[in-house]
């Protein structure tokens, strides 16, 4: 056994602060009242590394080791996720009057930005001794969870929509994990999947339901201030399904505040949503606390069909307390954008990534996003997984 240095103390509740032991499993705040979503907790007082020492670490988000829960090396389940590449639009942003920057998660194993939180969720299941796991998805999550299950020899059961594109069920099936193919969208996947978790005894690993894949989301709120020189951008454009990227970003923020090593300055956050699951920007623009339940079907960006995020006070608040905005995009904005940043730039997004562009334009247009001003979009997939989608 080799320490990681983490600095983990425990969980916390983000709505009534309960503590929750590091030792034990948890899933959301054991406050019946309550039963919002907790986030770890660090010693931040107590850290020893530098920005210097950071620097020749091996490019993998474990290079952020100390600030994560795994507190063992062995029970890091590691495919080479993270660090990945930020590429400016070079030629898009020629007529745009702004920086504009791509972080471009399709790098990672398995093609999305999952890969991180379930490889925090899988390595630190083993160092709590969980053996079976279930989720539901959209497609990428639970792709990335049978691939780190099979890694660690553990099996999973994985509940997706019929309606999800083939290479999906194929990737996870050829991990190993059981799939069982839901008429519905991911609320109706995670009800079935929820039900199996107590009869069988399988450990859910929903979002946010589920207290460490927002840790593994957050090392990308890391890796763009250090890929940055530790500054961040103006503005941050995410697509927001359940929620999990742009609550751990932003967590991530805070902590290097406290770390020191960056300053108090934040980007102002924009969740971008499918025209069909746009909850978050209505209850944006309607001044409401939580969004209500929005499905209208079908969407292209498989990953933005999530009716009602289990975390959507969070990011109502995070929206609101970075001076952000929310955006919805319809299907057809989503491949036209699409083709104009994989014909123009050589890069091919996940639909959802590419929603991102189409908001950029439109929050540029309405006069939003200023003239000089450094935006970042964070392509959380790869489009070469939805061709049956976007043909
Ligand atoms: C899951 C997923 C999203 C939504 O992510 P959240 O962090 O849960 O909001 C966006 N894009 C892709 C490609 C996804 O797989
Ligand atoms: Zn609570």
């Amino acid at each position: 056994m080799a320490s990681t240095n983490s600095l983990f103390t425990n969980l916390a509740c983000v709505e009534c602060g309960r503590i929750h032991a590091k030792e034990e499993t948890h899933t959301i705040c054991e406050n019946p009242d309550c039963k919002s979503i907790l986030s770890a907790q660090y010693d931040f007082g107590a850290n020893r590394l530098t920005k210097e020492e950071l620097r020749s670490r091996p490019a993998s988000l474990w290079r952020y080791r100390e600030f994560l829960p795994v507190l063992d090396t062995d029970n890091i389940i590691s495919l080479g996720e993270g660090f990945t590449p930020i590429l400016p639009l070079l030629n898009l942003q020629e007529t745009a009057g702004k920086r504009v920057l791509l972080k471009d998660e399709s790098n990672n194993p398995t093609g999305s930005f999952k890969a991180r939180g379930l490889s925090l969720a899988v390595s630190k299941a083993k160092e709590l001794g969980i053996k079976e796991f279930v989720i539901p998805t959209a497609g990428n999550a639970g792709g990335a969870l049978s691939a780190y299950a099979a890694r660690a020899g553990l099996k999973a059961h994985v509940f997706m929509p019929r309606l999800t594109p083939q290479t999906f069920k194929d990737e996870t099936r050829l991990f190993g994990a059981e799939v069982i193919e839901i008429d519905g969208n991911i609320s109706d996947c995670g009800k079935a999947a929820g039900a199996l978790a107590v009869a069988e005894g399988w450990f859910d690993v929903s979002t946010l339901k589920e207290p460490y894949r927002l840790e593994g989301k957050k090392t990308m709120g890391y890796e763009i201030a250090e890929q940055l020189e530790w500054q961040v951008p103006d503005v941050l454009l995410y697509p927001t399904g359940g929620g999990t990227g742009i609550v751990g970003i932003w967590k991530a923020f805070g902590e290097l505040e406290k770390l020191g090593w960056t300053g108090s300055k934040r980007p102002r956050m924009v969740a971008v949503q499918s025209a069909s699951c746009d909850g978050i920007c209505s209850a944006f623009h309607n001044n409401e606390e939580r969004s209500t339940f929005k499905d209208s079907g079908f969407t292209i960006a498989n990953g933005l069909r999530v009716p009602k995020p289990y975390a959507d006070k969070v990011i109502l608040q995070i929206l609101r307390e970075s001076n952000g905005n929310a955006v919805s995009v319809a299907d057809n904005d989503i491949l036209t954008s699409l083709y104009e940043i994989s014909s123009r730039e050589g890069l091919l997004p996940a639909p959802e990534g590419a929603a991102l562009w189409h908001a950029f334009k439109e929050l540029s247009r309405q006069g939003w996003i200023r003239e000089g001003e450094t935006v970042l979009l964070l392509n959380t997939g790869c489009g070469y997984k939805y061709l049956d989608n976007i043909r």
